[in-house]
């Protein structure tokens, strides 16, 4: 490849995957970027240069880590190449990124509306900390209902977030619709896009400012490294990193950043793979007696799917459910499972899944209580890149040693 970024960047998803932030080591010839492990790089020496080695414009320009270093800025270059917005700022975790956004963009009295169901990291810090002790009033709504959002909007309202498909319970949102909304007010419109990986949606052409992603799910996808991504305009862009890469210092390190920058170049084939797999996985369980409910976005019968279709390019491999089952019955079915593991996380190359009790014994699970979308019993599965077979063997397997509930309760 010996196209320059801005050329990269007009090439077909599967190519900017792989080539976006990629080059020729300029001192070895490397065809892979080099990890550069240096907290401190040389400066212009002369009063008419000196500002370059400081200038965000001058986007290879380091000085020091925490405000910018080359593997951070090779992973920009490939995620806003590929997610298709003009530039990007990483930090050292999805919720740093995501928090990153929220303290460069409001201010004390500020207005914002936030998707009521979020991821829970997230959720406590808009609720408890934004809310509570620095003086941003956040409003909760139901973002998949259009009209809450319409609602809750004032016109002094700041920022519109939005997380869609949303985390655990795959509710998706109208960006769309949403950001027409927000544009009345001239607030900003941010989309936690973290279920789609990039490949199954593009917040930003559905009119969204700002895209985050949690790095560590599917665009990490290997299970083994932590980071956040923003997305979007130049101008939003330069805000945050200058407010919080330099005043929140959440710094990836430069190994994450590199090992973030080598998955994402298998990231479209895995999307593929998760989406075709996460329907099958997802018909499977609708179709068998022993659950109760299978949330889907790919789904016909989930609530959202018309949104889904309309806006998503893949439904992702995240899904719900819901056993028909005795709660004792869900720990069995739990440790039966024997290909798919019983862990936190998604988007990785193996197939995990989360059971959320709900008797509160479990304290950040206490802070949501989300009860109208999570019953007794909820399971959360991120569908891996296994063969879809042998997953659907080993959930099959599984619930062949629950026994069924004799009254059978309606499904919802
Ligand atoms: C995991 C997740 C986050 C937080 O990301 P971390 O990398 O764990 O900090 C934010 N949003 C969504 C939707 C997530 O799934």
């Amino acid at each position: 490849m010996n196209l320059p970024f801005e050329e990269t960047r007009q090439l077909r998803t599967a190519t900017r995957a792989i080539h976006c932030g990629e080059g020729v080591d300029a001192e070895t010839k490397a065809i892979r970027r080099p990890i550069v492990m240096a907290n401190s790089f040389k400066l212009n020496d002369t009063s008419e240069t000196l500002a370059e080695s400081f200038a965000w414009e001058n986007t290879h320009a380091f000085n020091y880590p925490r405000s910018r270093h080359p593997n951070a800025r090779y992973l920009e270059e490939r995620l806003a190449g590929l997610e298709g917005g003009e530039d990007c700022v990483v930090f050292s975790s999805g919720v740093a990124a995501v928090g990153g956004v929220f303290f460069s963009l409001l201010s004390a009295g500020d207005h914002m509306v936030s998707s009521r169901i979020c991821y829970i990291g997230i959720h406590g810090l808009l609720v408890e900390h934004l809310g509570k002790r620095f003086g941003v009033e956040v409003s909760m709504v139901d973002s998949t209902n259009v009209e809450d959002v319409r609602a809750a909007i004032r016109p002094t309202t700041k920022l519109v977030h939005i997380e869609t498909p949303s985390n655990p319970t795959t509710l998706v949102s109208d960006i769309a619709a949403i950001a027409a909304i927000a544009r009345t007010v001239g607030a900003l419109v941010t989309v936690d896009s973290t279920f789609s990986g990039i490949i199954a949606q593009q917040p930003l052409l559905l009119g969204a400012d700002l895209v985050m992603h949690s790095l560590t799910k599917y665009i990490n996808g290997h299970g083994d490294g932590l980071g956040g991504a923003v997305i979007g305009r130049q101008d939003l862009i330069t805000r945050i990193r200058d407010a919080a890469s330099i005043h929140l210092g959440a710094t990836i390190n430069p190994f994450g950043a590199w090992l973030m920058s080598r998955s994402v170049v298998t990231l479209p084939l895995r999307m593929q793979r998760h989406c075709e797999n996460g329907l099958r996985v997802a018909q499977f369980l609708e179709s068998h007696p022993k659950v109760k409910l299978v949330r889907y976005p790919g789904l016909e019968s989930h609530p959202q799917h018309a949104i889904a279709r309309r806006q998503m390019d893949g439904y992702g491999g995240m899904l719900n459910f819901i056993l028909a089952a005795e709660k004792k019955d869900y720990f069995r079915f739990l440790e039966s499972l024997r290909v798919i593991t019983h862990a936190v996380c998604l988007g990785h190359a193996e197939s995990l899944v989360q059971y959320y009790p709900q008797e509160g014994n479990h304290p950040e699970l206490g802070v949501l209580n989300y009860p109208e979308d999570i019953g007794e019993g909820f399971l959360r599965l991120s569908v891996g890149l296994e063969d879809a077979k042998d997953l659907i063997a080993d959930l099959a397997q599984a619930l062949e040693k629950i026994p069924a509930l004799r009254a059978s309760p309606e499904k919802p």
